[in-house]
């Protein structure tokens, strides 16, 4: 882990993250419902590897995981959450059981749990005398049923999920996983054009999570609040973009440089400006890269 933090980007390590380390996950996750101790133990060391550890512990971070576990369009950077994508990987079961009748699985669950043809899944409960996995099956079935409304529409549901005679865990995943509203930046700041870092702080900024210094005084980490930049008044994210006599001149350069018009010291007016005047990516790769 340690050379990753060293050497990967805020915007490679969502991609480990999502990769390798879900790799692993969904070798086990898929197979068994992870209970929530294990589930928690593999966010944390998401979290740890994402922000990295400083001298044993993590850095201060302001933003939450959920929020971060949001597709990009919701202003997220589209992590898998563990306990989600695993419920929605489990549901693969009560599919097996209902589109692949014929696998061995299948047919002991039919014979020896649903009795024949005299059970169906839909009406099956949980109880202390089947095993705890079974139970789980049941568990997804009962998520299923609520997902969708009943036992017709969760069948029609996992029609949906079915490509060419395989599970699509995503479909699934999409109605469980984390949710926020939709963010009118996304396009700006996760441009192609911009660097990834800079794309990562200015996410951060515009759902004010950069640890600006009355941040850290909230949290009794530091005491007293003077702008670093200009060294005069409190630092606060209104006051660094652009409030600041030192940030505001940056930006004005940088913004000549790009024949941009000033005159809008506000991060979110001047997000809404540049959206509207359709700006290509060497502007939004300079306004973010200001930030
Ligand atoms: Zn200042």
């Amino acid at each position: 882990m340690h050379w990753a933090n060293k050497t990967l980007s805020y915007a490679g390590k969502p991609q480990l993250i999502n990769s390798a380390i879900f790799g692993l996950n969904n070798f086990w996750g898929a197979s068994v419902l992870l209970p929530k101790g294990i589930s928690k133990k593999i966010r944390k060391l998401c979290k740890d590897f994402l922000w990295g550890i400083e001298d044993g512990s993590r850095r201060h971070v302001f933003m939450c995981w959920q929020l971060l576990c949001t597709p990009k369009v919701e202003g997220g950077m589209g992590i898998k959450e563990v306990l989600s994508w695993n419920s929605a990987q489990m549901t693969k079961w009560v599919w097996k059981l209902l589109f692949k009748p014929g696998c061995l699985w299948s047919r002991w669950v039919t014979q020896y749990i649903l009795k024949g043809g005299g059970g169906d899944i839909w009406e099956a409960q949980s109880s202390i005398s089947h095993s705890w996995y079974w139970n789980n099956v049941i568990k997804m079935k009962d998520l299923l049923l609520e997902l969708s409304g009943g036992p017709e529409q969760a069948l029609a549901l996992l029609v949906r999920c079915t490509s060419r005679l395989r599970f699509d865990v995503s479909l699934i995943y999409e109605l469980i996983r984390p949710r926020s509203s939709v963010v009118p930046w996304a396009s700006l700041v996760y441009d192609k054009g911009c660097h990834p870092k800079h794309s990562f702080i200015g996410m951060l900024a515009l759902h004010d999570k950069l640890p600006s210094i009355d941040k850290l005084i909230s949290r009794g980490i530091m005491l007293v609040n003077r702008c670093s930049l200009c060294l005069r008044q409190c630092e606060n994210i209104t006051h660094l973009f652009f409030n600041c006599e030192f940030s505001a001149q940056v930006w004005g350069i940088v913004a000549a440089r790009l024949h941009l018009q000033g005159g809008t010291f506000d991060l979110h007016d001047t997000i809404y400006a540049l959206l509207m005047a359709r700006r290509n990516s060497l502007h939004n790769a300079g306004f973010l890269a200001t930030i």
